[in-house]
């Protein structure tokens, strides 16, 4: 596999980034992953604009201008021939010269830039058929989740308490609400309504939620956007979590509880099949 490192194409062995990276010593960085159907690029556009975001608020200059970043991304697909997965990109403050709390300067430090490839089956993934389970756990994140920052310890925890439940993944509950899943943004449906906890710091704020709500609406569908409890998805008549590398992927049990008849409800397999049909039309 050919990955990118701050400018420069090489097989992943000899990639190399320094022990002093503040990535790696403070998850000091942000990242965005898109994903690639047809050998193309899926909303590039709004992942770019959400870096540009995570960047801005945590100070990081970034190496490359939005330009720039597509053409790496192109040339990456190219090189890996990859057709179908996604493309994990990742900035950091840098690597100073020691560790230190305060941020170095930007103009002595510049932020260090990865890019690779995943290759993974996207539009036909089993899990979108059989659909998942997840346990709910306590959300004991940081407060400002709206930046995408590598920091993902307590995300990876959940995904291991749901593996250790038998469960596939976790929904993360805040003062009785559902915030959202380990790696993705959580709907319910109850009669024919979609609802989704409206954006703030307290979530991260979806590529694919933006896009999966804009064509619920074209297509006429009721979206509220509030919070909901696990007692009141647990009653739902369907749930479902989207992001960029599942797509709309339903959820048939809560915890203990059965989703509607325990199999992928009719708006959330509607909605990932009008999300996948207009991402490959869409996709540069
Ligand atoms: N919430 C969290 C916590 C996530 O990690 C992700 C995926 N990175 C999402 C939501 C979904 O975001 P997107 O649709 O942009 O992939």
């Amino acid at each position: 596999r050919i990955v990118y490192v701050n400018g420069d194409y090489l097989p992943e062995a000899e990639a190399k980034v320094s022990v002093f990276d503040r990535g790696f010593l403070m998850a000091d960085g942000v990242y965005e992953v898109t994903s690639v159907l047809d050998g193309k690029l899926v909303d590039f556009e709004g992942h770019a604009k959400r870096l540009e975001r995570s960047l801005g608020e945590l100070d990081i200059v970034s190496p490359v201008t939005t330009d720039e970043l597509l053409s790496i991304h192109r040339e990456l697909v190219k090189r890996n021939d990859l057709t179908e997965g996604g493309v994990y990109l990742q900035i950091t403050r840098g690597a100073p010269a020691d560790r230190d709390f305060a941020f170095p300067d930007p103009e002595t430090t510049p932020s260090t830039i990865v890019l690779f490839t995943q290759v993974k089956n996207l539009a036909d993934a089993p899990a979108a058929r059989t659909g998942i389970s997840v346990i709910s756990i306590e959300d004991r994140r940081w407060a400002r989740r709206d930046i995408k920052t590598v920091q993902l310890l307590y995300p990876s925890m959940g995904k291991m308490m749901a593996k250790a439940a038998g469960a596939d993944d976790a929904w993360m509950v805040e003062d009785g609400l559902v915030t959202e899943g380990t790696s993705n943004n959580a709907y319910i449906v109850k009669g024919g309504k979609i609802i989704t906890r409206q954006l703030s710091n307290d979530i991260l704020h979806g590529i694919t939620r933006a896009a999966v709500l804009r064509l619920a609406k074209e297509a006429q569908m009721e979206v509220e956007e509030r919070g909901f409890s696990v007692e009141e998805a647990r009653e739902a008549d369907e749930a479902f979590v989207t992001s960029a590398t599942t797509f709309v992927q339903s959820v048939v049990k809560i915890d203990e509880a059965t989703i509607g008849e325990g199999t992928p409800g009719r708006i959330a397999l509607r909605l990932r099949e009008i999300y996948i049909d207009e991402s490959r039309k869409k996709a540069i």
